[in-house]
């Protein structure tokens, strides 16, 4: 039986967008001098335009950034420090609909996700480490370990106040002042954020946003008088903030890509395994670092699991991203729309098999119907690079061993999953794959207690949890 869903759309009369924004700098807004465009991906509509910063402004917002560290924010107590992310965590909490409804505009990921997953989890990551700011002595760095000065963060658009909360949460609890540059189509929230800081009362200076594009990014990491860098996004960049940072004191940690594996074994409860490999690749977008993108298979449930799966993904529904009955959204750009179909493209040329569900998209807007290819080898490019959407590429193995081999077989190391109804199996199992991250029977599970970072090419240092204070603080006696 089919159910019809009626429309359920969320009305955007509660975000009140400008039609220009500047930089957040020393607690107040700054026009920019050049501007470019952001859009809703949904529909292509221009949202507003968003300052594009240069090289001065960046040096403004670094001085004032070391201002504030010096005069105020390093002489408060932890606890007065935490008083502040307490009170942001609140706002946020407060104004969460406003949040939602923005990110969901600016990204084209559904309201049901920022709604229930976004924005809680950037809430619970201002909280979480409100709790830490008075307790540093405790986080195993010795005695009074102190901080940086000023970290220069620089995000993605997939989860965009995700990823502030992620930098600026651990940043202030441990003392730091942040220069942050969101990602050029997704800065609206990051600007909203500007905003609560202010409605925060946070001193100036402590928390200063310049948007731009990579040439912000790149005069952000080469700043003198940056301490510290925190970096989320591809690889590519990845590596050129490395290379930008080699023989400087800076200290780095960066979440890079991912080719994630998701493991089942042929003792796993299937229905279950199913929910978990949608979850795994297409919640938002399959724009997710640690998605699970590569579904490796025992042979015997195989074309079982795989039937399954046809069926569960008929019923994503894909569409309007205010409505809340929206399973998948829009790709966030045109640009990453086609790599996506590039990728996709390779797959078909390389002798593997696409299969989608029978889906109506708009001609308006960046869409992608969620895909998986059968018959992929380890040799294809789609079991090899991340194409970051909704596609999913599906291998097999005979043994536990195979399993394993396959699912490490990628310069990649950020997350893998494993489905075996045997708690033994899965220890054996967790216990050799490189992955900062492994989920056991369940997939994309986030808490900011947790920390989160891969191996190899997927980056350096943790980020949430004990772990992800360490990056943030010099050991104290
Ligand atoms: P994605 O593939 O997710 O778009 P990118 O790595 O291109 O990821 O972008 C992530 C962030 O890095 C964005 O905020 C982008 O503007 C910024 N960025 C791009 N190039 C550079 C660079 N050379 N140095 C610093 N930041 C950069």
């Amino acid at each position: 039986m089919t159910f019809e869903y009626a429309p359920a759309p969320e009305s955007r009369a509660i975000v009140d967008i400008k039609p220009k924004y500047g930089h957040f700098i020393d607690g107040e807004f700054l026009p920019g001098k050049k501007h470019f465009a952001t859009i809703n991906p949904a529909t292509e509509e221009v949202l507003s335009q968003i300052s594009l910063g240069g090289l001065s402004d960046v040096d403004k917002a670094v001085a004032a950034a070391q201002k504030a560290y010096t005069k105020t924010w390093s002489k408060l107590s932890g606890k007065e420090r935490g008083k502040y992310l307490y009170r942001i965590a609140r706002i946020l909490q407060e104004r969460a609909r406003e949040f939602a409804v923005l990110e969901t505009l600016d990204n084209g990921k559904p309201i049901r996700e920022t709604r229930d997953i976004d924005i809680p989890l950037v809430a619970a990551h201002f909280f979480y480490h409100a709790g830490w700011a008075d307790k540093l002595d405790y986080a195993g760095l010795g005695k009074s370990p102190q901080p940086h000065g000023v970290a220069g963060q620089i995000i993605p658009w997939n989860f965009p106040l995700l990823m502030l909360a992620w930098k600026v949460a651990p940043a202030l609890a441990t003392g730091n002042t942040v220069v942050l540059k969101p990602a050029e189509t997704t800065s609206l929230t990051a600007l909203l954020f500007a905003e609560v800081c202010q409605q925060a009362e946070l001193p100036d200076g402590v928390v200063n946003i310049v948007t731009g594009d990579g040439s912000t990014g790149a005069a952000i990491v080469n700043h003198p008088g940056i301490h510290k860098i925190a970096f989320t996004g591809s690889t590519e960049v990845g590596k050129k903030i490395a290379r930008a940072i080699a023989g400087t004191n800076k200290k780095a940690t960066l979440e890079l890509g991912g080719k994630g594996a998701n493991i089942v074994f042929d003792d796993a409860p299937l229905d279950e395994t199913v929910e978990g490999i949608v979850n795994g690749i297409f919640f938002n977008q399959g724009h997710v670092c640690c998605a699970g993108s590569r579904l490796i298979l025992q042979e015997g449930i195989a074309d079982e699991l795989i039937e399954k799966l046809k069926v569960r993904m008929a019923k994503i529904r894909v569409g309007d991203p205010l409505d809340k009955n929206t399973d998948l959204g829009a790709i966030n750009s045109r640009e990453q729309l086609s790599k996506i179909q590039e990728l996709a493209s390779a797959g078909d040329a390389e002798g593997a098999e696409r299969w989608s569900p029978a889906c109506d998209l708009s001609a308006k807007g960046f869409w992608f119907a969620p895909t998986i290819f059968t018959g992929v080898t380890q040799a294809h490019r789609i079991a090899r690079e991340e194409i970051f959407g909704p596609v999913l590429s599906i291998l097999s193995f005979r043994t536990p061993q195979e399993a394993i081999e396959k699912a490490n077989n990628t310069p990649f190391g950020l997350s893998a999953g494993v489905w075996s109804e045997k708690g033994s199996r899965i220890l054996w199992a967790t216990q050799q794959l490189r992955a900062g991250v492994v989920w056991a029977n369940t997939f994309n599970k986030f808490d900011p207690a947790s920390p989160f970072g891969g191996y190899k090419e997927s980056g350096w240092g943790r980020e949430g949890g004990k772990h992800g204070l360490a990056s943030y603080l010099k050991e104290g006696k």
